[in-house]
């Protein structure tokens, strides 16, 4: 007979994302029977079908799918900018921090990065930020925000705010680009709906890989003129994907089943937080809002040593700043695990 204690033993718990997870055999399932086709032509059937979908949810005209968030984002920027300019974000924004510096490549744009509160900014601190007419300065061609915000710790706007900053954003004449790697995390813990966000954006990417649990890819919402001109960007970045509808497919049956699941997800990070402020080599947990988990840890511990203790446990998380590691719970992380990993957090130290 197996010993159960040494199969618990060898489980790797990995809380480094939730990119990490792995599709499940029923998405399997409908990713082998998806109909497919060439998507450079329009062609693919899977494809269509996830994009009219995306799009309806947010209540968009149209919608494009992408490899990755990173080039939803970018293609985004390009498309609502014109060199040269500048695009007003948070400093912890993935579009300034994770993306290689895109913006200033792919766009040409200089990045007016703001100090919001753990990650959202709020229209008067864009409003004070908007340059004024005159030739010293790069224009102001638009904002971009995140929700939730992963640096700040997965973070909520609240919509009274998106409300104010889209309504300064139409007055002044800019662009309001949405970064909704994990919009669905957010909006399972709001009062306002997908197509609340919708009506305040004139672009919004979701991550269909992060905690919705799909494979590979991300789709780019806005009106049907600026999504025709996404494809032409996203086929000059080489993001024009051919019978890629397997991938869609289990995207678009992520977004039917998995969105409402989420919030097991967050259940869990909360534990992870409460067990964490109760861990003597642990300084600081920021408060937990939805899967995200950061915490510092004390002055006098490494954090790296923190992260090989777990790693030897086969716990795999990520350092995400100076003595700040980050843990993310998602579909794959289960009872057993949390279980688990709340015993060695109590125990490694
Ligand atoms: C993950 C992520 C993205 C996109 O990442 P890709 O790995 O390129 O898909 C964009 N924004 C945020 C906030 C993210 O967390």
């Amino acid at each position: 007979m197996l010993d159960s204690t040494k199969i618990e033993a060898k489980m790797i718990i990995d809380l480094r994302s939730d990119t990490v997870t792995q599709p499940t055999l029923e998405m399997k399932e409908v990713m082998l029977n998806a109909p497919l086709g060439d998507d450079v032509f329009g062609d693919d059937p899977s494809i269509n079908e996830l994009e009219a979908y995306a799009a309806d949810l947010f209540g968009m005209e149209a919608a494009v799918f992408c490899p990755s968030g990173t080039m939803t984002n970018q293609i985004a920027i390009k498309v609502h900018s014109n060199a040269p300019g500048e695009l007003i974000c948070d400093e912890l924004s993935h579009v300034y921090k994770y993306e290689g510096g895109g913006v200033g490549f792919n766009s040409g744009l200089a990045t007016h990065l703001l100090k919001g509160q753990q990650g959202r900014l709020t229209a008067a601190q864009i409003e004070a930020a908007i340059q004024p007419d005159d030739p010293h300065f790069p224009e102001t061609q638009l904002v971009s925000l995140e929700n939730t915000c992963n640096k700040g710790g997965g973070t909520i706007y609240d919509i009274e705010e998106l409300k104010k900053i889209r309504i300064l954003c139409k007055e002044r004449g800019l662009k309001l680009h949405l970064d909704g790697a994990r919009v669905f995390n957010a909006l399972v813990e709001s009062d306002y709906t997908a197509l609340d966000l919708g009506a305040q954006f004139d672009s919004i990417s979701v991550c269909l890989s992060k905690g919705l649990g799909a494979p590979v890819g991300s789709v780019l919402l806005g009106t049907r003129h600026s999504i025709k001109k996404a494809r032409r960007i996203r086929k000059l970045f080489g993001g024009g994907m051919r019978q890629a509808g397997s991938l869609a497919a289990a995207a678009t049956f992520a977004l039917k089943n998995n969105i409402e699941r989420l919030r097991d997800d967050h259940t869990k990070a909360k534990i992870l937080e409460k067990t964490l402020e109760q861990c003597r080599y642990v300084k600081n947990v920021l408060p937990v809002y939805t899967n995200i988990v950061v915490f510092e840890v004390q002055d006098d511990v490494l954090h790296s040593d923190v992260i090989e203790k777990l790693n030897q446990e086969n716990i795999r998380t990520v350092a995400f700043g100076p003595q700040q590691i980050r843990l993310v719970t998602h579909l794959d992380f289960t009872e057993n695990m949390l279980e688990r990993t709340v015993h060695l957090l109590q125990n490694i130290y």
